[in-house]
């Protein structure tokens, strides 16, 4: 049977303040440190009161605007109550029915990777809340210990609408989401740190539901996701679990999954009737938060969707353009170059995004140091004007990562200038004939295709010297 599924993500983003969501104390990752940042309130102790931080308001509001959101008014904290050892109070701040972001959308890119193509994508946002973490519990030698310096992190918990189809289409979306809260600043979102965490839920349509619109009667959620990746294996493992449940006509029981990662499998924790009843009810000692104009952070950095855009609009391929937006240090480096010449765009962008990264990413360094705005444009310009080829540009970086010499002393001591003339380029164009009798039989019975591979036994000759269009016209003209 085909089914359809249905996905929608809870996202914990870890926001990067200063210090913890209700307390002084530093918001600091410290895991060689246990409880080094800890206070009365974030230990749970009676009478400890919240005092409500700021920052992390200003950057959920943030969060809001970014993604076109509603910020309401007013917005409310409310108590989850439920019993766990990291959560020493009893229950935890968060918001239930009034929280500080309504609503938003994040539009992305989803890549084929079989085929290399892409496809817009766009995910709805039901809301995000603000709410403080729990401690963190440590298992070792049979005992458990808590460390309580992530007691009271702030997170903002973004949920989307059930709108994801796949688990591509889910990778892409919070790689997408990861980009936008670094380039807000509001969180490292660094998920070996486990800044930024994810539960899924997931049911499959069959097809009259599918075509109807309506969603199945049951979903799962799986909690306990720290990466990308993770995600799109647990996602994967519930298509797969609920599509042999719904084949053998068992309905999938609704329930909450726990996502083991050395197992590359979900367990089941708990089901409907044993769900969780958190009580929630409104936090008595915070009072209602009134959010006004002068509250609301004003100038926004440009999103990476606005980013990716722009350089699409200048003929970029896509591939070329996410490189841009995902490493602002090139996104900067190539913007330098545009005010330099901006008639070079396409050139510059895949000298950059192919060319500098293969030589950085070899030699471990990073790509923006190899070559600056004025060289880079200067190889685009001997490349534009047909002075060096494609070998010369990968030439002229490679060398230039442990070199202090300009552009054109590498040009000139490497001999990198193409040869034009067609007297020198005449003779490697004979050899190649000569020497490849076979192939020249096949290009005169039509299969001109194998031209390529002329050309190629010419620029090699000429050690990558010669000029790849000239020759190819010199052969064809021999040839004809
Ligand atoms: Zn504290």
């Amino acid at each position: 049977m085909t089914y359809y599924p249905v996905i929608g993500l809870e996202i914990h983003v870890q926001l990067n303040t200063k210090t913890k969501l209700f307390c002084h104390c530093l918001n600091e990752y410290a895991p060689n440190d246990p409880n080094k940042n800890i206070c009365p309130f974030c230990t749970g102790q009676p009478g400890a009161l919240p005092v409500l931080n700021k920052e992390a308001v200003l950057k959920a509001i943030t969060f809001g605007k970014a993604v076109g959101a509603t910020i309401p008014k007013q917005t409310r904290w409310d108590r989850k109550n439920y019993f766990y050892p990291d959560l020493p109070t009893g229950y935890q701040i968060s918001q239930y029915d009034n929280p500080i972001v309504e609503g938003g959308q994040i539009d992305f890119y989803i890549e084929d990777k079989k085929s290399g193509e892409f496809t817009p994508g766009s995910v709805e946002l039901t809301r995000a809340h603000l709410e403080s973490d729990a401690a963190k519990l440590l298992h070792s030698n049979g005992k458990t210990y808590v460390d309580f310096n992530r007691s009271g992190a702030p997170l903002v918990e973004i949920v989307t609408e059930p709108v994801i189809h796949s688990s591509v289409e889910a990778m892409a979306f919070v790689n997408e989401l990861q980009l936008l809260v670094r380039r807000l600043g509001i969180s490292d979102a660094d998920m070996d740190k486990g800044q930024m965490r994810f539960d899924c839920n997931v049911s499959l349509q069959n097809e009259e539901q599918h075509t109807a619109g309506t969603l199945p009667d049951y979903r799962t959620e799986t909690k306990n996701i720290n990466s990308v990746r993770s995600l799109g294996r647990a996602i994967e493992y519930e298509i797969s679990r609920q599509s042999k449940l719904l084949d053998e006509g068992t309905r999938p029981t609704q329930e909450t999954r726990g996502w083991k990662d050395d197992l590359n499998r979900s367990e089941s924790q708990r089901s409907k009737e044993d769900a969780m009843d958190y009580r929630y009810f409104p936090e008595p000692d915070l009072q209602i938060l009134e959010i006004d104009e002068s509250n609301m952070p004003t100038d926004l950095p440009k999103l990476p969707s606005v980013e990716r855009e722009e350089y699409l609009s200048l003929g970029l391929n896509l591939q070329a353009a996410n490189t841009l937006v995902n490493q602002p240090a090139l996104g900067k480096l190539f913007a330098s170059t545009q005010a330099i010449n901006p008639k070079l765009t396409k050139t510059v962008a895949n000298l950059i995004t192919s060319n500098i990264i293969g030589v950085a990413t070899k030699k471990e360094v990073a790509p923006e140091t190899i070559l600056n705005a004025q060289e880079i444009i200067e190889v685009a310009s001997l490349f534009a004007e047909e002075k060096i080829s494609n070998q010369g540009v990968a030439k002229i970086v490679e060398i230039k990562v442990d070199s202090s010499d300009t552009v054109e002393q590498i040009v000139v001591k490497n001999n990198l200038l193409q040869v034009t003339d067609d007297g020198a380029l005449a003779g490697f164009v004979d050899d190649a004939i000569n020497n490849n009798p076979s192939v020249v039989e096949e290009y005169k019975s039509g299969k001109v295709q194998v031209i390529g591979f002329l050309v190629g036994q010419c620029m090699k000759a000429s050690k990558g010297q010669g000029n790849p269009k000239r020759f190819s016209e010199l052969l064809r003209e021999k040839l004809a």
